[in-house]
Order: C-alpha cells, then structure tokens, then sequence
C-alpha cells in the first residue's frame, strides 16, 4: 500500500457512503406510491455496500467471500442500477444483465484456479466488465434524456462514461503494468486514485438519483398547473400569464380569439358526459395540431376556449380561425359507434382596435362571439366597435337562454377602443 492511499480505507469509505445512501431509499422505496426504480436502485445500494465491505477486509475476510461474493455482488449491483434506470424511463432492459456479469466472474473464480490466483488477470476481468455495464448503462441514460430532458440526466450520462473510461483504462494499466513485475509503487497509487473514482462516483450517482425523481414530481406539477388533462390545451390560468406576458412586449400586434363550442350541451344531454369529453380531446388534439409558431391556446373553461395569434393581422388571423372552424365542422368524432358532430363560432379581437389590455381584449372577442352566436351560430366575427352597443342591447332586452355567467359578467366590461379605433 502507498503511504498517503490505502485502498482498504477508501473502499471502506465508500462502502459506508452507498450503505447511508443504500438506507436513505430504503426509506423512499418503502413509502407509499415509491416508484420501482428506487426499490432497483436500493437493490443496487446494499448489493454495492455489502460487496465494498468485503472487499474492504480482504485481509480479515477468506478469499472466496472477499474476492469472490464481493465482485459478484458489485456487478450485480451494476445490474440493478441499469434495471432502475430503465423502469424510471418505463422502459424494459433484460434481466439478464442482472446477473450475466456475477455469473461469469463466479464461474471464473470458483472454477478457473489459475485466474482466481492470477492478481491482474481479476483486475483486467472485473475491469472490462464494469466498464461494459458502464458503457451499456450510458447509452441507457443518453435515451432517457432523448425522452425526457431532465437535467440530471446530462450528469449522470458524464458519471456513467468516466467511470466507464476509468473502468477501461485500469484494465489497460494491469495488462500494461502488472503489479509484482518491477513496478511495485507505481500499481498501487494508480489503484488507489481509481479506488478513489469510484467513491467520487457513489457520491456523484447518489445525488443524481435524488434529484432525477425531484425533477420528474417538479415537471408533473408544473404540467398539471400550465397544461390541461382532458384537452392539452394551455390552463386557463397559464393561457392568461403567457398571453399577458406576450401584451406586455409591446408589440402592438396580434389578435384574440374566443371559441366556444355550438350546442355543446345537447351533445352531453343526447350520448353522455364522456362523449362530451371525447368531443372537447378531437377539439383540443385538432387545434394542437395546427398551432403555427408562437400562437398560445387555452381552454378558459367548460367548452370555451382563446386562441392568441401574435403577430397576426385581423385578415389573416380571421382566415386561420375560419379555417379551422371549416376544418372543426368537417370532423368526425367517433364514440361508441356514434358519428359525432360539432361546430363552433369565434369572436376575434385585435389588438390594432382594441387596445393591449388582456381584460379588454377577452370582452370585444366575447362581444364578437356573442354577435356570432346570436347570427346563427358556426361561423366567426370579428369585433367592431359598433358590437358593443348591440350586445349589451340585446343582453338588456332578452337574456339569451344558456349563456354563461362569466360571458354575461364579462360582457360587462367595456372594450377601451385606442385611438385608432375612437376616430
Ligand atoms: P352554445 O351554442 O350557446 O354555446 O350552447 P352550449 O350548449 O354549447 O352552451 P352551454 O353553456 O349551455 O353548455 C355548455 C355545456 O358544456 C354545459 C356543461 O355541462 C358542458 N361542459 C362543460 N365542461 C365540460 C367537460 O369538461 N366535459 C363535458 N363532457 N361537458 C362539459
Ligand atoms: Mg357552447
Ligand atoms: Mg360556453
């Protein structure tokens, strides 16, 4: 042993690192909803802890347990990790990685005599193998990151090829520079930093676990607060901030529109809620689908939704939303055999007319689809400021049977016309 490394003490150490580690996703994996990669990546704690202790009192330890159990247990543990890694991403990896490399290195230890005593020949065999789970479970982590883009992922990826680049290089040096063949301190320093590479990588692979899961509860939180479940469409919530932001930018272009389904309740009344709901995904799903760069779609509630298209002008904003109502017309919606049909109107506010702000904006499209509603339905209007006279005319003479209280409040509020508008 070198005077300032001693192997035995590092492995110790990191053998008490993945054991506190090891004892922390007990802890998760035995709470309720765990996931299974951390049960896998427990597995891989303890299999990694129990397998560096007995590597770690090699002196005190017969070779069969300390040599032979320890290494086995230690690429199990690989296993286990690249097992985790693949149930966090969903995915399926074989099992038999699991315990293909315990496998060989039993077979050669118990039944090779001339390997087991060989010094380097282990270090080159535990070497290439360790460096194969690494390279396998790099490429693992490469495809969870195409998937999903956690951050943590990029880390991990880095841990997985150095070790595996570590891995590849020990086994090079122990073919190159056998220990016991005139090199006596130098073997042991270099197995000593690389000892000491593993213990930075517990450490390492610890905390990216950890924050792999935080990550992926932090997204779902978001996910559930900006977009919606049924249709995908943006909450109305978030539909607002980011439209408000884009107002803000002072660029004074755009046009709002305000959708609502025709007749959507007789829809609901004549087959069911869940057709209704299976109505409101081929909406959502189709509009998605024709979203051109930039636009924001929100669902503002029930069956109504806004579409902001920045950077539009009222005549083309105007022939995108009728294309699209064309194309809402055209579809068909099948649920349980039934041919569903649903239309919808549009009432369109530009931001040139009506102003910048977010509240007035929403009540010329609202007066614009009111207008639209009250012509017959299935069509788009765009807001003029003469529509605010005769909606609030018509709303004071004969309240429309079913309009909803937010468009009845919300008509309330008065579009402020800019200046253009007002001359
Ligand atoms: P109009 O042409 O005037 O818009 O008539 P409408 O029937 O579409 O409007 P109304 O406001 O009277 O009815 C909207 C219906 O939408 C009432 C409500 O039960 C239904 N609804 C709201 N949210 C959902 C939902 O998430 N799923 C389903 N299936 N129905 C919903
Ligand atoms: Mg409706
Ligand atoms: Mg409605």
């Amino acid at each position: 042993m070198d005077g300032i490394f001693s192997i035995a003490t590092i492995m110790l150490c990191t053998g008490v690192t993945t054991c506190v580690v090891a004892i922390a996703l007990t802890y998760a994996s035995l709470s309720p909803g765990a996931e299974k990669s951390t049960m896998w990546w427990c597995a891989a704690m303890w299999a990694g802890t129990i397998g560096l202790m007995l590597l770690a009192f090699r002196a005190v330890i017969p070779a069969w347990a300390s040599i032979g159990v320890a290494n086995s247990l230690v690429l199990m543990g690989y296993g286990f990790v690249r097992q985790g890694i693949a149930a966090f991403r969903n995915a399926s990896a074989g099992k038999t990685s699991i315990w293909l490399g315990a496998a060989i290195w039993m077979a050669a230890f118990f039944y090779a005599p001339d390997f087991a005593r060989d010094f380097n020949g282990r270090i080159i065999l535990s070497s290439v193998m360790i460096a194969t789970y690494a390279a396998i479970i790099s490429v693992d982590i490469w495809k969870g990151w195409k998937e999903e883009k956690l951050p943590s992922y990029l880390p991990l990826f880095i841990l997985f090829v150095t070790h595996g680049l570590v891995y590849a290089l020990r086994a090079a040096l122990a073919y190159t520079f056998p220990m016991g063949a005139g090199f006596d301190s130098l073997p042991s320093t270099w197995l000593a930093v690389m000892t000491m590479e593993v213990f930075v990588h517990v450490i390492g692979l610890s905390f990216t676990i950890f924050a792999l899961s935080k990550e992926r509860a932090e997204n779902r939180y978001r996910m559930a607060a900006e977009v919606d479940s049924l249709t995908s469409a943006a909450t109305r919530r978030f539909f607002v901030t980011q439209t408000r932001k884009h107002l803000a930018g002072k660029s004074n272009d755009g046009v709002l529109a305000v959708i609502d389904l025709d007749y959507f309740k007789s829809i609901n009344d004549s087959h069911g809620h869940l057709a209704g709901d299976r109505v409101l995904r081929a909406f959502g799903e189709h509009v998605a689908s024709r979203l051109e760069d930039g636009m924001l779609f929100g669902r503002m509630g029930g069956e109504e939704f806004a579409l902001f298209l920045p950077r539009h002008q009222e005549t083309e904003a105007a022939l995108f939303v009728e294309r699209l109502r064309a194309e809402i017309e055209a579809m068909d919606v099948i649920f349980m055999a039934h041919d569903l049909k649903v239309t919808m109107s549009a009432g369109l506010a530009p931001v040139d007319l009506v102003g910048m702000d977010f509240d007035h904006l929403t009540a010329a499209a609202d007066a614009a689809l009111y207008i639209a509603k009250d012509e017959g339905r299935n069509r788009i209007r765009v807001f003029k400021p003469s529509m605010r006279m005769h909606t609030i005319r018509e709303g004071e003479l004969e309240p429309r049977v079913g309009v909803t209280a937010t468009r009845t409040s919300r008509r309330t509020v008065r579009p402020v016309l800019n200046k253009k508008a007002r001359n």
